[in-house]
C-alpha cells in the first residue's frame, strides 16, 4: 500500500493513543512497514534504528522466526482457551513455572493479564483484598509517585502520577495519592544526589504519617521511571524507601513493565536494586512485544493469604493466560536465557552504552547524559543560559523529529530525550546510535540558535 493511501485511511478512521487527533490528521502518520533486528523500515524506504525497542518492549529485536513458529504451532494446536472455571493448558502452566524460576525466591505465583495496565488494575484489587483478609480493611491508601507511569486504564492512570492524564476523564480512583519523584536533575539540584534521594524517602514517610500509618496499603513505583524520563534514582533512594516501608508494614509494588526482562542488566529491575517486592506487574518484554501479554508476579506473603483465606478472587480477563501469547512469551524467555542476553546487557552492552552515551554529555545542548543497562536519557538545556529552553520552543519534540529524519527513534519527554534499544543491539549499532544522536543534537542546536 502506498504511503498516501495508508495515511488517508488512517486519517479517516483511526484514533491513535496519546495523540492530538486533529494535528495528526493535518500532518499524516508515518507508515512503518517492516522491521529486522534493531531497525524498522518505513513506507518511503528509510531504515531507522529503533532506539526505543518499539515502546520499550522488543527486547529480543525484530524478525525472530522462533517466536513466529511458537505462535504458529500453538495456534494450530489450541489458539485460544480461557483459564477461568478451573481450566488450564500447557503453555500457561509452563510459562508460570518459568517466570517464578526467574523471579526472586519469595515469588512463586503469577496472575496473567493482557497488558501492563491490566496488571496494575490487578495489583490495586489484590492489595486491598489482601489487607481486608488480614482484618485490616482500613489499609486502603496506595501511594504512587508524581510523574510515575502505570498505564492508561482508570486504575493505571490513577496509580500513575501524570498530571495531564489526571486532568482528563473525570475523577481518579479514590484512595490513591502521590509523593515526589527521585528526579535529581529536574528537582533536586540544590542538594547532593544522595541527600536528595533520602529527602524523597523522607517525603514518603511524611505522607504515610499524614494519611495515618495504619491506613496505607502499598507503595507503587517503577525501579527506574521509564515514561517519566528514564529517571535513575540516586543510590540512597531505594535503601531509604525500603526502610520506611518496613517500618510501617506497607507492601511494595515494583512495576517491572519496563525494567523487567533484562532492560537494566538483571532479569528484574528489583534484583538490580536489591528489592524484594510483594507484587511485580510485568508486560512488554515478557513477549518482546510480539503478542500482548502481562501479569502480576505475586510474592508468598500476598499469594498465601489469597490462596488460603481468600475464596474466589473475583477478577480476571478473557485473555488472562492466552495460550498463543503464553507460548510466545515462554519461547522469548527461553531465547533470552539461552543467548545470555541479560548477562550481556549487564557485563558488556550496558557498560559500553554508558561509556559512549556519557560522551554526549559534552554536547552544548546536553545538561546531563545518564544511563543504566540499556536505558538512557539526555537532558536538553539552552547553551546560552544553561537552563531549560523556553517551553514554547518544544526543543524535545524538535529533537525527536530531527532524530527520526536522521534515522534514529529517540523519544522526547518534555526536553528529556530517552532511549531503550532492543537488548540484542551490538556494539557497532550502539556506535551508530550515539553517532546519529549527536548528529540530531547538532541539527537541533542549529535550528534553535
Ligand atoms: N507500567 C509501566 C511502568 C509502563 O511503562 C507501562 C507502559 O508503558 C504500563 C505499566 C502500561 O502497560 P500497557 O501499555 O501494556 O498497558
Amino acid at each position: 500500500m502506498q504511503t498516501q493511501a495508508c495515511q488517508d485511511l488512517d486519517r479517516a478512521h483511526h484514533l491513535h493513543p496519546f495523540t492530538d487527533f486533529k494535528a495528526l490528521g493535518e500532518q499524516g502518520s508515518r507508515v512503518i512497514t517492516h522491521a529486522q533486528g534493531v531497525y524498522v523500515h518505513d513506507s518511503e524506504g528509510h531504515r531507522i534504528l529503533d532506539g526505543m525497542a518499539g515502546l520499550w518492549c522488543v527486547n529480543l529485536g525484530y524478525g525472530r522466526r522462533e517466536l513466529v513458529e511458537a505462535a504458529a504451532v500453538q495456534m494450530t494446536e489450541l489458539p485460544y482457551y480461557n483459564t477461568f472455571f478451573n481450566t488450564t493448558h500447557p503453555p500457561v502452566a509452563r510459562l508460570a513455572e518459568k517466570l517464578c524460576a526467574l523471579a526472586p525466591p519469595h515469588i512463586n505465583h503469577v496472575f496473567f493479564t493482557g497488558s501492563g495496565s491490566e496488571a496494575n488494575d490487578t495489583v490495586l484489587r489484590m492489595v486491598r483484598r489482601y489487607w481486608a483478609l488480614k482484618g485490616k480493611p482500613e489499609k486502603q491508601w496506595i501511594i504512587g509517585r508524581e510523574n510515575g507511569y502505570h498505564g492508561s486504564t482508570v486504575a493505571g492512570m490513577s496509580l500513575g502520577g501524570m498530571a495531564p492524564m489526571h486532568d482528563q476523564g473525570g475523577p481518579c480512583v479514590p484512595g490513591i495519592t502521590h509523593v515526589r519523584q527521585p528526579y535529581w536533575f529536574g528537582e533536586g539540584q540544590d542538594q547532593s544526589p544522595e541527600a536528595f534521594g533520602r529527602a524523597c524517602a523522607a517525603a514518603l514517610e511524611e505522607k504515610i504519617l499524614e494519611l495515618g500509618e495504619d491506613k496505607v496499603a502499598a507503595f507503587i513505583a517503577e525501579p527506574v521511571q521509564g515514561a517519566g524520563g528514564a529517571i535513575m534514582p540516586p543510590a540512597s533512594y531505594w535503601p531509604a524507601v525500603k526502610a520506611v516501608l518496613a517500618k510501617y508494614d506497607i507492601l511494595l509494588i515494583a512495576d517491572e513493565v519496563i525494567c523487567g526482562f533484562g532492560r537494566l542488566g538483571a532479569w528484574f529491575g528489583s534484583q538490580h536494586f536489591g528489592l524484594a517486592p510483594d507484587l511485580m506487574p510485568i508486560a512488554k518484554g515478557l513477549s518482546s512485544g510480539y503478542l500482548p501479554i502481562g501479569g502480576v508476579l505475586v510474592g508468598d506473603r500476598v499469594a498465601d493469604t489469597l490462596i488460603e483465606e481468600g475464596g474466589e478472587f473475583c477478577h480476571g480477563f478473557t485473555y488472562s493466560g492466552h495460550p498463543t501469547c503464553a507460548a510466545v512469551a515462554l519461547k522469548n524467555l527461553e531465547l533470552l536465557e539461552a543467548e545470555g542476553i541479560v548477562e550481556r546487557v549487564r557485563d558488556d552492552l550496558g557498560p559500553y552504552l554508558a561509556e559512549r552515551w556519557a560522551e554526549l554529555g559534552d554536547h552544548p545542548l546536553v545538561g546531563e547524559a545518564r544511563s543504566l543497562g540499556l536505558m538512557g536519557a539526555l537532558e536538553l538545556i539552552d547553551p546560552a543560559t544553561e537552563e531549560r529552553f523556553d517551553k514554547a520552543l518544544s526543543a524535545g519534540n524538535l529533537c525527536r523529529d530531527i532524530c527520526f529524519a536522521t534515522g534514529l527513534v529517540m523519544r522526547s519527554v518534555g526536553d528529556t530525550m530517552i532511549i531503550a534499544p532492543p537488548l540484542v543491539i551490538t556494539r557497532d549499532e550502539i556506535d551508530e546510535l550515539v553517532c546519529l544522536a549527536r548528529q540530531a543534537l547538532n541539527e537541533t542546536a542549529r535550528r534553535l540558535a
